[in-house]
């Protein structure tokens, strides 16, 4: 396949990009490019092209919960969803992360690391909920899991069977939570265990970490603990931590001591905007905290710097679509952010870090190489894809479609290799 007359981030002029066998081959000055296969060809007509949006950091498990009413902060928020727990089914848990992958898809998201709980209540059922979506959609939408001990290791005895006996199945990563042991000695062992065991499997770590408005507590100021283990096991580049949102709270050079260490380690920081602002300052009677990480501090001190929706309503974030732009979007209003080459950073953290995140050492972005997951959007101008948060045109799984405005509501009917020719008109209102 040839996608023709396309337009880059960042970059003048159009191109070509030439994919093979589900990944990108060639990207080269638009009619560069000979023509082998006209019907293998389509016409983006100066359309953006980026790579696929991903999702780092979703809970597909606990997706479309709902909450209690008047809202909670994380306590309230992880009981009430350990209640809702003791009743999932595997059909139950397929259903509804069903319907947000479709949502991600239809909004341009090709790869998702699914964050999914198991502790001695749920077992691994939410683990084999998501398995279900992740084979249904095999080939339109890649899932990778997360197994996230949500309860605590230590507090919760039994879990860490459960997470060994997770990562033996295909595709998973190991994932942690720290912060909910009852000590500061026991989070920091939650670190350690789960970092030996990114070590054991060979898969990346992506914690949950440092969610708290204040730096009261020892349990929610890990992430120099984080990086230190990190460089120490020599799991650079290999590491995530979510949430972080005690980097708020931070003096100015405390901050920037801590930024540091987490950039030296190579550990990546994945901001959740929509949760951290729904969770946070809950009890501030004044100057109430919004808690989310100053994206601007992150990109100064190097640290590579990721974006997700992390829920999608429930007791954590009653909001959400599944939609990356607009999560990006909410990142620029929350960041204090409003130069162009601000607003191109968070279209990486949405892309191209993340991507990185899920597949370590694999190339990423529009190069050869890169697997071929893109997203077209219905606009000529890349300046201003936050700014409009344009249609999705065409979403490409390794280089097949799968979605957009172009095939909405058929994106299952479209036969593996069919392609469309730009210019036919959006079926979506
Ligand atoms: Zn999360």
């Amino acid at each position: 396949m040839i996608l023709r007359s396309a337009r880059r981030l960042r970059e003048p002029g159009l191109v070509d990009v030439r994919v093979d066998d589900g990944r990108i081959v060639a990207v080269a000055p638009a009619g560069s490019v000979p023509t082998d296969d006209p019907q293998g060809e389509l016409d983006l007509a100066g359309r953006v092209l980026l790579p696929g949006f991903v999702e780092s950091h979703l809970h597909l498990d606990k997706a479309w919960l709902g909450g209690p009413p008047g809202g909670a902060g994380l306590a309230e928020a992880i009981a009430w969803t350990a209640r809702r727990k003791a009743q999932f089914t595997v059909a139950d848990v397929a259903e509804r992360a069903g319907r947000v992958a479709e949502l991600a898809v239809a909004h341009g998201t090709t790869s998702v690391r699914a964050h999914t709980e198991v502790d001695p209540g749920v077992g691994l059922t939410g683990v084999l909920g998501v398995l279900e979506v992740a084979e249904r959609l095999a080939g339109r939408l890649r899932v990778q899991i997360a197994v996230f001990p949500q309860e605590g290791l230590a507090c919760r005895p039994g879990t860490s069977a459960l997470v060994r006996e997770a990562l033996r199945l295909p595709g998973t990563v190991v994932g942690g939570c720290p912060y909910v042991e009852a000590t500061p000695d026991d989070a920091r062992a939650h670190v350690e265990t789960v970092l030996d065991l990114a070590v054991e499997h060979g898969v990346p770590a992506d914690l949950h970490l440092d969610l708290a408005d204040g730096v009261d507590d020892p349990r929610f100021l890990l992430a120099e603990h984080v990086a230190r283990a990190t460089a120490e096991r020599g799991l650079q580049g290999r590491v995530a931590i979510g949430h972080v949102t005690t980097l708020a709270a931070l003096g100015r050079d405390q901050r920037a001591r801590v930024l540091d260490r987490l950039a030296a380690a190579q550990v990546a920081v994945t901001l959740l905007p929509a949760t951290d602002l729904h969770l946070s300052g809950r009890h501030d009677e004044r100057d109430v905290r919004r808690g989310v990480a100053p994206v601007r501090d992150l990109w100064a001190a190097g640290v590579r710097t990721a974006l997700s929706s992390n829920n999608v309503r429930n007791a954590f974030t009653p909001t959400g679509r599944a939609d990356l732009l607009d999560i990006a979007l909410l990142a620029a209003r929350v960041g204090h952010v409003s130069e162009q080459h601000e607003l191109d950073l968070l279209v990486d953290a949405v892309s191209t870090v993340p991507a990185a995140l899920l597949d370590v050492g694999e190339p990423v972005g529009l190069v050869p190489g890169a697997r071929a997951d893109l997203v077209v959007l219905d606009t000529t101008d890349a300046d201003a894809i936050l700014l409009d948060q344009p249609a999705r045109h065409l979403v490409l799984k390794a280089g097949t479609v799968v979605g957009g405005a172009v095939v909405a509501g058929t994106a299952a009917a479209v036969p593996a290799g069919t392609t469309r020719k730009a210019g036919v008109p959006a079926v979506t209102s």
